[in-house]
C-alpha cells in the first residue's frame, strides 16, 4: 500500500458539531443538560406539536458570533434560519431548522502547525434526540426501539472545512486546534467521546499532480482523535484499492466501526437539493448590527496560539507550552499563579511535574484539589528567597494538594526551613570541629580535602536544611 499512496494525494474537509454549552435550547424554553430522566425536558416545541413556534435563544446567537471570530469569520449583517426535511423518528417535527444559504458565519481560517486551513461557514441548527434500540439499556431480545427526546433542540454550531487537509494528521491537527479554542472560548465541552463534539470526515483521493478533486466519501461515527485518525487511514486504503482496481468510489455515507477498525457502507449521500430546504417561515431573518459584534469581540478571551506564544515568549518550550495548553485546567491555574509575580519556571516545573503526575494518578482536575494558585506562588517564593531547597518544595506539593494548608505553615511545623543564619551555622560548624580533633590535626597538616568531611557532618547534623555555601564559608574561616 505505501507505494501506491505516493501515486495519490489525499483531500478531506471536516464537518465539526460543536454542542453549545446554553441552559436552554435553541428555539424552545427546556433545559438542555445531559444525563435527566428520558423525555423530562421536553416542552410542546421540543416534541413538535402543531400549532407552536420556536424562538430564538439569544446566548445560541451569542456563542455562534464568538466562535466565529476566534475562527476568523466574517459575520454578515444578515443571517436566516431554514428547514432541512428528513424523517426520523427523534425529530418530531419531520424537519430540522437549521441555516443554509445565510449561515451565521463564513469565509474564516484556522492556521494549525503552521498550515492555514480554510472555514467554509459555520451555521446554527438544533439537534435531533436519541434511539435506544433493542439490546440497550436493558432491552435485550426485544424487537423495539425507544426515543428520548431530552437532546432534541439542542443547540448546534456545524463548522464547516474547505477541503484544506492533505494528511490524517493534519485533520487531527485541525480538529485538536478547534476544540482547544471552543473549550477556551467556553462556548462547548469538546468532549468527543461524550459527543458534544462530532466530527464528519470527508475524504476522497486524487492522482498526484490532478487540479480536480475525486469523488469523497463522509465518515461518521469517529468518537476520539486517534480514532479520526484511523478512520481516515482506512479509507484513504480503501479508495485507493477501489480506484486501484479499475473502480469508482462512490458519494456515500460510511459509518466508522472503531473495534472492527474499518468503515461500513450506511446509505447514499443525498444532495443538497434532496432536502427541500427552504427559509423558515416560523422565524424572522436574524441583523446582526456592527455593535453586537463588537461588543463580543471585546469579550474574547486569549486564544490557545496567543496563549502558547506567551508562554514560550516566558521561557517554555514549545513542546511544554502546548502540552500545557491542551490541558485548560492547568493552563487557567498557571495563569492565576503567574498573575502573583510568581516565576514561571519554577511554576512549570511543579505543574507539569508532581501537580500534574498527583491529578493524574488520582484521576483529578486540579480544581478539585485544595491547592490555590496563591499557595504554590507562596511556595515557589520560599524557594526563590531559599528559605526551603526546591526538593523539600517537591515534598511537600503534595500534601498542600491534599490538606490545602500553607507552605510556609507545613515548612514551619516540620522544621524544614535552610538554616541560613551565620550565628546559628557557626556554632553547628564548632561543634562539629570540637568533636573531630584528628581529622582538624591532618586538615591543619595539609589535607584540605577534609573540608568535604566537615561541611557533610554539618548537613548531617542539620538533616539537609544548613545553606551549603554559607557552610563552606564558615567552615573554613573556623579551620583558618
Ligand atoms: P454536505 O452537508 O453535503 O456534506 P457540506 O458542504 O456541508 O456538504 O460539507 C462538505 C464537506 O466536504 C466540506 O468540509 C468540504 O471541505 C468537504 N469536501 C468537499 N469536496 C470534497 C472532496 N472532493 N474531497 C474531500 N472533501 C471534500
Ligand atoms: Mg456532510
Amino acid at each position: 500500500m505505501e507505494d501506491l499512496r505516493d501515486k495519490y494525494e489525499v483531500v478531506i474537509g471536516l464537518e465539526v458539531h460543536a454542542q453549545l454549552k446554553t441552559k436552554s435550547k435553541i428555539f424552545a424554553p427546556d433545559g438542555c443538560e445531559f444525563g435527566h430522566e428520558p423525555n423530562s425536558q421536553t416542552s410542546p416545541i421540543t416534541l413538535g406539536m402543531p400549532g407552536v413556534l420556536p424562538v430564538l435563544n439569544k446566548e445560541v446567537v451569542n456563542m455562534g458570533i464568538l466562535t466565529g471570530l476566534a475562527l476568523n469569520c466574517e459575520i454578515p449583517e444578515r443571517c436566516k434560519f431554514d428547514r432541512k426535511q428528513y424523517f426520523y423518528p427523534d425529530l418530531p417535527k419531520g424537519y430540522q431548522i437549521s441555516q443554509y444559504d445565510e449561515p451565521i458565519c463564513i469565509n474564516g481560517y484556522l492556521d494549525v502547525k503552521g498550515k492555514r486551513i480554510g472555514i467554509t461557514r459555520a451555521h446554527l441548527e438544533e439537534d435531533a434526540g436519541k434511539l435506544v434500540h433493542a439490546g440497550a439499556d436493558g432491552l435485550a431480545g426485544s424487537s423495539y426501539s425507544l426515543v428520548d427526546l431530552n437532546r432534541a433542540g439542542t443547540p448546534l454550531l456545524e463548522i464547516v472545512s474547505e477541503p484544506d487537509m492533505r494528511s490524517s494528521e493534519e485533520a487531527r491537527n485541525y480538529m485538536e486546534e478547534l476544540r482547544n479554542i471552543v473549550r477556551y472560548i467556553g462556548v462547548c465541552d469538546g468532549n468527543l467521546e461524550e459527543g458534544s463534539m462530532r466530527c464528519d470526515a470527508n475524504i476522497s483521493i486524487m492522482p498526484k499532480g490532478s487540479k480536480e478533486f475525486g469523488t469523497r466519501a463522509e465518515i461518521k461515527n469517529v468518537n476520539s482523535f486517534s480514532a479520526l485518525q484511523r478512520a481516515i487511514e482506512y479509507e484513504i486504503d480503501r479508495q485507493i484499492e477501489i480506484v486501484e482496481e479499475g473502480g469508482q468510489v462512490v458519494q456515500e455515507t460510511r459509518l466508522w466501526d472503531d473495534n472492527s477498525r474499518e468503515t461500513r457502507s450506511m446509505r447514499g449521500k443525498e444532495d443538497a437539493h434532496d432536502y427541500r430546504y427552504f427559509p423558515e417561515p416560523d422565524l424572522m431573518p436574524l441583523k446582526i448590527s456592527r455593535e453586537w459584534v463588537k461588543e463580543i469581540q471585546d469579550k474574547m478571551p486569549e486564544l490557545p496560539q496567543a496563549k502558547r506564544e506567551r508562554y514560550m515568549s516566558l521561557g517554555l518550550s514549545e513542546y511544554d507550552a502546548s502540552v500545557i495548553v491542551e490541558q485548560m485546567g492547568l493552563a487557567l491555574f498557571f495563569d492565576e499563579v503567574l498573575k502573583t509575580g510568581a516565576s514561571a519556571k519554577i511554576a512549570v516545573n511543579f505543574i507539569m511535574g508532581e501537580i500534574a503526575a498527583y491529578l493524574k494518578e488520582e484521576k483529578l482536575e486540579i480544581t478539585e484539589t485544595k491547592l490555590t494558585p496563591e499557595n504554590l506562588a507562596e511556595l515557589i517564593s520560599l524557594i526563590e528567597k531559599n528559605t526551603i531547597s526546591n526538593n523539600i518544595g517537591k515534598q511537600i506539593i503534595i500534601d498542600m494538594m491534599k490538606d490545602g494548608e500553607r507552605a510556609s505553615s507545613i515548612v514551619e511545623k516540620r522544621g524544614l526551613s535552610q538554616i541560613s543564619d551565620e550565628g546559628a551555622i557557626k556554632e553547628i560548624c564548632q561543634k562539629v570541629v570540637d568533636a573531630n580533633p584528628e581529622q582538624v590535626e591532618k586538615y591543619k597538616g595539609g589535607k584540605v580535602q577534609l573540608l568535604g568531611f566537615f561541611v557533610g557532618q554539618v548537613m548531617k547534623e542539620t538533616k539537609g536544611r544548613a545553606n551549603p555555601k554559607a557552610v563552606n564559608d564558615l567552615m573554613k574561616e573556623i579551620l583558618g
